[in-house]
């Protein structure tokens, strides 16, 4: 099981670390978790052209997780052949889909129009809820919810086999069904989306900076917390995700390691982990 860190930013828009997006391929197929801002180009860069992945799983349905799916169904259509694009998300994620398709429709027939025999791109969508979703391969995935709220549900991914335990935690405050269910993985990977690092100017929503901060560490994982998960769930390596643009490595690993006795590794586009 190889796993590829494509995206490692969260909502503010990031040169440096493109949307939220992880790649699960084994030796036959290749499966991507989330679909931020900028997931095509980076899996391309990761050595996997949009139409040969068909599965996608979302971890909830915040824009910065799914931003870039329309780009990369329809890329996959434009370039490549039919088969079927597999999806497996929270309740909504069918009604999101059939509105991709219907803003894509005219773009979908202008291009039939001059293509032979063409039919338009499949989508399967399956909604979830925790517990067993599918199997890649050798690899096992399950669903557990995290804590999101108030995003419900919002799920965290297990992948078992190939001789590893990997686990993506979705967006979360500290969760305890997370650390039950990462107990004993080789790998977390674990949102960490420092409130601090927040930008604030009057009429975003919030009638002070502070308030803004507070609203943001309510359901984000600190860099003060993530270790502790970390250590709670017995998992080898941290992983550290989300990150905010203010964030640096040095100040993320050295919050984590200060409980946390295993390997901190800070996220980058396109690490292998
Ligand atoms: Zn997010
Ligand atoms: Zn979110």
């Amino acid at each position: 099981m190889r796993v590829v860190l494509l995206g490692t930013g969260c909502p503010p828009p990031n040169p440096a670390r493109r949307g939220p997006a992880t790649l699960v391929s084994t030796a036959a197929e290749h499966l991507l978790v989330d679909c931020g801002s900028g997931v095509a180009a980076r899996l391309l860069q990761a050595g996997v052209r949009a139409f040969d992945l068909h599965r996608v799983l979302l971890t909830h349905l915040h824009s910065d997780h799914l931003i870039d799916l329309g780009h990369l169904l329809i890329s996959r259509w434009i370039l490549g052949q039919n088969a079927p694009l597999r999806l497996w998300g929270p309740v909504g994620t069918r009604r999101h889909v059939e509105k991709t398709l219907d803003l894509l429709d005219w773009d979908i027939e202008m291009r039939r129009e001059h293509m032979e025999q063409r039919g338009r791109p499949e989508v399967t969508v399956t909604e979830i809820d925790e517990g067993p979703v599918l199997t890649l391969g050798e690899v096992r995935v399950t669903a557990f919810r995290v804590e999101h709220a108030p995003v419900e549900p919002a799920f965290g991914f297990r992948f078992d086999g190939g001789g590893r335990g990997v686990v993506i935690s979705g967006d979360t405050r500290p969760s305890d069904n997370l650390i039950r269910s990462a107990r004993g993985a080789d790998v977390l990977i674990h949102e960490c989306t420092d409130a601090t690092k927040t930008s604030w100017v009057p009429g975003c929503g919030w009638p002070t900076r502070e308030a803004k901060v507070a609203a943001l560490a309510a359901y984000h994982t600190q860099p003060d917390q993530v270790g502790k998960v970390a250590a709670r769930a017995g998992v080898t390596t941290l992983v550290l995700h989300h990150l905010m643009p203010g964030s640096g490595a040095a100040e993320l690993s050295a919050a984590a390691a200060r409980d946390f006795a295993g390997k901190v590794v800070v996220g980058e586009d396109l690490l292998e982990v």
